[in-house]
């Protein structure tokens, strides 16, 4: 299974691949609804006037009542001004507010550089992740901040570092210690449900990791997110209409990494009976939770 999602992504780009999708039943409510959800979604400017609630999944799904992390904070900035996707819910934006000030407290580091976190009323997005629909997918840049007065022209155009070499089987010298202890922290938050991480990243936090281990389980080795990784919440206590995904398997997962960095080193030839890729079919209304047609007509 993980080597047909592996060509598929390969095939389809990496945008189409920051989640791994967990399957939603979808209610009868919107049926029929054909219209195309990212073109909706990606209209809205502001968050709806209501409860504050994630539907459906991280990758099919939307929010009602979010809101929105200050562009500036005492240890944090949203980058990226223009995309307005610094939306969320409650709970991310205060994990993310969190996480930052431990970040500070780091060698080299004034907090964090926030990156894509939701649209306003989440849902598919007109450019980038298939995921981040519920406002609980937070991107947390790499780049250790040296300073949060950026401008909103710097945060368009200032770009994060990558840490990978090797196509992700290894970090480079730009991977500090102050890294992993800011992932660990994350996963050590039990808000926190995976965080995904390039290959090379999980086998450098696996050799170096002393005591307690169980954190590891939740730093996921996924395609790309050598410039940033994401972190993703679960849904909150009671929140009925949202839709966890299957806890990653038991234990660290460093021999699952440790196979993934393998196969980056030596890939396995093409399998020639392997089903040819099927584009990512366009997420209508109808394959939407039926809340997120009242999230959408909310004011
Ligand atoms: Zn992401």
């Amino acid at each position: 299974m993980v080597r047909l999602i592996a060509a598929v992504c390969i095939a389809l780009g990496l945008a189409a691949c920051q989640s791994e999708e967990p399957t939603i039943s979808v209610s009868s409510q919107n049926a029929g609804d054909n219209r195309v959800a990212k073109h909706l979604f990606g209209a809205m400017q502001t968050g709806s006037n209501q409860r504050s609630q994630s539907f459906g999944g991280y990758a099919r799904g939307c929010q009602a009542g979010a809101e929105q992390l200050p562009e500036t904070g005492p240890t944090w900035q949203a980058m990226r001004l223009s995309r307005n996707r610094n939306w969320a819910q409650p709970v991310t934006v205060d994990f993310v507010q969190d996480l930052s000030q431990f970040a500070a407290t780091q060698d080299g580091w004034e907090g964090l550089y926030i990156g894509d976190m939701s649209q306003p009323r989440g849902g598919p997005m007109l450019t980038g992740h298939a995921s981040h629909q519920t406002g609980l997918d937070a991107d947390i840049w790499m780049l250790p901040p040296d300073r949060l007065n950026l401008t909103a022209a710097e945060r368009e155009n200032i770009s994060s570092i990558s840490m990978r070499r090797s196509a992700g089987a290894y970090t480079n010298s730009n991977w500090t210690p102050q890294h992993e202890a800011i992932l660990r922290a994350a996963a050590s938050d039990p808000r926190v449900a995976r965080i995904f991480v390039f290959p090379g990243a999980k086998v450098a936090m696996c050799n170096s990791a002393t005591g307690d281990r169980s954190w590891l389980n939740k730093i996921r080795p996924w395609w790309g997110h050598h410039y940033h990784f994401h972190v993703r919440l679960n849904c909150p206590d009671g929140a009925t209409g949202c839709t966890n995904q299957a806890p990653p398997p038991a234990g660290d997962g460093c021999a699952d990494a440790a196979r993934w960095v393998n196969n980056i080193l030596n890939p396995p030839p093409p399998d020639p009976n392997a089903p040819p890729p099927t584009p990512r079919a366009e997420l209508t209304m109808a394959k939407l939770p039926g809340q997120c047609v009242g999230v959408l007509n909310a004011n």
